[in-house]
């Protein structure tokens, strides 16, 4: 398999962003020593999670990404079944990117056909295939993914030690944990061997709609663990188009976001700009991570950033918006088949 160091086009970093666009800033990922942009990429659209996606607007995506300064990326087995993996790592050899250019995450445990296995064997076998499917030889950082879904004291007693020996190895320089609860974090965290735990991936806990992530990240700095916050759009709630049809939030919840899209449209504005922005405001999260399928979205969503750290948010319409959403703040969904629920 052509390998990602080896470029075969011309490199990405000789090409740079165009002038309307300044570069985005880069922030400390905790104390891992990785400095990630601000907006990451999100891969799991390129699963075809939020629908099809051609290989050639995949490419297209992840080439404006980089000439635009994006240099996170984040996906997993799970996404469309292994094809997140392979498409982003066909879409980095494409680009031809020099290896040390980006930073690379994956996941382990979760899988789409045979559901969760955070075993040692799996895990470490978990790496060695998705490494394999993205051409490279080692992450930058390799997750559990949606840990939730799992005893949690497995999760501190076999899964994080075998990733720990993945870390020893050097197929992966950090590890994280994901998932939706907040209270696995600090769950896992106080009970695991500090420096265990590198990073922790939130989704859906901080953006317009829900900021409950703000309370932990005191806890979070004081581990020196590094933050990364995911779904800045709710998982296509706040977006012109709505969500997916598998999306499990309630439906008050689904309507509070459609009527806030609804009246950012009618004012000739875009709910996503906004929600955008609305999550990258707070610096102790080192990158918000969204899905993008397209060099448009791309070119939006670090749009926003930079407006954002020229101009500011839109005040007046971010108020009307949190007061559309204020009946539905912090309204969640439950993981059913999670063993939190179980428990
Ligand atoms: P998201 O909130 O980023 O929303 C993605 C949706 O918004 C997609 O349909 C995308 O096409 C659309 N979108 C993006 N930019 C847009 C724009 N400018 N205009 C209109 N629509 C736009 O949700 P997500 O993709 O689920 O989350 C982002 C990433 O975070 C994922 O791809 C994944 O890498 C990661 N994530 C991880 C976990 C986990 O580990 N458990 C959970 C959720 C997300």
């Amino acid at each position: 398999m052509p390998h990602p160091q080896h470029p075969t086009t011309q490199s990405v970093s000789t090409l740079s962003p165009p002038r309307a666009l300044a570069a985005m800033e880069l922030r400390e990922l905790g104390g891992t020593g990785l400095r990630v942009s601000p907006v990451g990429f999100g891969a799991s659209p390129l699963g075809h999670v939020f629908g099809d996606v051609p290989l050639h607007a995949a490419r297209a995506a992840v080439s404006r990404a980089l000439h635009l300064g994006i240099n996170f990326f984040d996906t997993s087995p799970y996404y469309g079944g292994t094809v997140s993996e392979s498409v982003l790592g066909d879409c980095l050899r494409a680009a031809a990117v020099p290896r040390d250019a980006v930073v690379v995450a994956t996941k382990c445990g979760r899988y789409k056909d045979e559901g969760f296995d955070f075993t040692a064997a799996r895990v470490t076998r978990s790496l060695d295939d998705s490494l394999h499917r993205l051409g490279l030889d080692y992450v930058d950082i390799l997750h559990c993914h949606d840990i939730e879904f799992a005893p949690l004291d497995q999760i501190v007693n076999e899964t994080i030690p075998a990733l720990r020996k993945i870390k020893e190895s050097g197929k992966a320089r950090f590890i994280g944990i994901t998932g939706l609860p907040l209270s696995i974090y600090t769950y896992v965290l106080d009970r695991v061997p500090p420096g265990s735990v590198d990073v922790i991936l939130s989704y859906c806990h901080y953006g317009i709609n829900d900021t409950s992530l703000v309370d932990l990240l005191p806890y979070l700095k004081s581990k020196g663990v590094g933050v990364i916050s995911a779904s800045p759009l709710a998982m296509g709630l706040l977006t012109d188009n709505g969500p997916p049809e598998w999306h499990p939030a309630p439906q008050e919840l689904k309507s509070a976001c459609r009527a806030a899209a609804e009246h950012c449209r009618k004012k000739g504005k875009s709910i996503t700009k906004l929600a955008m922005q609305y999550s990258l405001m707070n610096k102790e999260i080192s990158t918000v991570l969204v899905g993008m399928n397209s060099p448009e979205q791309v070119e939006e969503n670090v749009a926003a950033a930079i407006e954002l750290s020229t101009s500011g948010i839109d005040e007046e319409l971010l108020h009307e918006v949190e007061a559309i959403l204020e009946p539905v703040k912090n309204m969640t969904w439950p993981n059913k088949q999670s063993k939190m629920d179980a428990d």
